[in-house]
């Protein structure tokens, strides 16, 4: 398998070298094939070793919104390289994670403008479900200790994410680990879904059944708003999410927005949030932020949180860190790439391309192998009947066979996605339509 590009005597050597030393994520080392070495990446595609190009509908795992090695972006970072690097951030402060930390409270709604910063999603995650654990604390209400989440959500791999992450049923043996999570059924959709009310009214239920019950002892409440990503896509309806939220913020609850993926246009607004017209407490950004260019994150807190961690002793202050906060480098690109939203109409050619995958939709659901479609700003999503689950022999099968199409299109379970960056021209979405349809064809010979 993948022969051809890997005759390169370099690339040989680099996965000898991988073979030998590397531990991959998310990977059976007893079973995968060999790894794909890149050399060069550029716009929407990757090219490995071999010269071959490859067109990244993943978005190298949902980060790479602009498009790779954008020369703007290239800019922003030699030129803080040449300022300084890095600088511990207790104690110390900087313009680009001010101005960054500015531009975010900016663009996001209400009060919500207390920027802590960490390095990937998972730990924005760690940081916001400790900031609503602590905040009780701090308010003398320890008995609020309970955290809801929903139904296939994920929310990382550490252990607090992944505890919230339980309804993934992707975290087996860390079962005895985790911390008390209440999982809540996800009303998920799809076009032409002529139950979801029902099943919205069900999840609210339910919810409100909680809160009449142990209400008192629920710190807060964490959703993927609008998308399940790696819960297989699984899309819900704004008008769910601002009953849910207006539920929770009534009673008290403390409302945790992980737009990780959603967030940077993904589901066609800069932040899902905005499609739901709700401000959550605290809202969890990382991937896009830096186009995904650069290990960063932040929890977006609003002010009254924040509030609840002031006083004169250490004891109320939030005691967590990491040691590359607010690492300058990145903060300099997720600026850069936050300016190119303006200037490139980023938002106008995330709708283009949901245009494009609108208009093939049509021809798939012509399709009797494929069920329950959606289509949320950049990404298209359903499906396939007969494709098994996560990592299941087709499904490995069929990320190979896409790889050598040139597409980076990987199943998640029974679902098919394409999640583009957004630079990806006509003629490449043809090529990904194209070549998502001779996959599905090979399914069912
Ligand atoms: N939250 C969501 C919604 C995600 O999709 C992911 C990763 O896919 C994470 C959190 C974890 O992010 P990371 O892999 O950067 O730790």
């Amino acid at each position: 398998m993948n022969g051809a590009k890997n005759r390169d005597p370099q690339a040989r050597d680099i996965i000898a070298g991988d073979r030998q030393h590397v531990w991959h994520p998310f990977t059976q080392h007893g079973t995968e094939g060999e790894p794909t070495v890149i050399v060069r990446a550029k716009g929407a595609s990757l090219f490995d070793a071999g010269g071959k190009e490859i067109l990244d509908l993943v978005s190298s795992w949902w980060t790479c919104t602009h498009g790779h090695t954008h020369p703007r972006l290239n800019e922003a970072l030699a030129k803080q390289a040449d300022q300084f690097e890095h600088v511990m951030f207790a104690g110390f402060t900087h313009a680009p994670a001010v101005t960054l930390a500015e531009s975010l409270a900016r663009l996001l709604p209400g009060d919500l403008s207390r920027v802590f910063f960490s390095d990937d999603g998972s730990t924005s995650v760690e940081v916001a479900l400790k900031i609503a654990y602590q905040y009780w604390i701090n308010r003398g209400e320890p008995q609020r200790t309970m955290l809801l989440a929903f139904d296939g959500g994920y929310h990382g791999d550490t252990l607090g994410a992944m505890s919230v992450g339980r309804g993934s049923q992707m975290f087996s043996p860390f079962r005895d680990l985790m911390c008390k999570v209440c999982v809540l059924p996800y009303p998920s959709t799809f076009e032409g879904d002529e139950a979801v009310e029902e099943r919205e009214a069900g999840a609210l239920s339910a919810f409100e059944a909680l809160l009449a019950d142990r209400g008192q002892t629920i710190a807060a409440l964490i959703i993927e708003p609008l998308l399940q990503g790696a819960g297989g896509m699984r899309v819900c309806r704004p008008h769910f999410l601002k009953r849910l939220v207006e539920t929770a913020q009534a009673a008290g609850v403390i409302v945790i927005f992980d737009e990780v993926l959603t967030g940077f246009g993904r589901t066609g607004t800069l932040f899902a949030l905005q499609q739901a017209g709700v401000v959550p407490d605290l809202v969890c950004l990382s991937k896009g932020l830096t186009s995904g260019y650069m290990p960063l994150a932040v929890t977006v807190a609003r002010e009254a949180i924040f509030e609840a961690f002031l006083g004169d002793s250490f004891d109320r202050a939030l005691p967590h860190g990491h040691s590359f906060t607010a690492n300058p480098l990145a903060c300099a690109v997720a600026l850069r790439s936050l300016d190119l939203f303006e200037e490139e109409q980023t938002l106008e050619r995330i709708a283009a391309i949901n245009a494009r995958h609108r208009a093939t939709l049509v021809e798939l659901q012509t399709r009797p192998d494929v069920t329950r479609p959606r289509v949320l700003g950049s990404i298209l999503a359903f499906d396939v009947k007969g494709l098994g689950a996560y990592q299941s022999e087709e499904s490995r099968a069929l990320k190979a066979w896409f790889l050598a199409q040139g597409l980076n299109i990987r199943p998640l379970g029974s679902t098919l996605y394409l999640m583009p960056p957004y630079c990806i021209t006509g003629d490449e979405l043809s090529r990904a339509y194209a070549g998502l349809i001779a996959g599905l064809d090979t399914l069912t010979g």
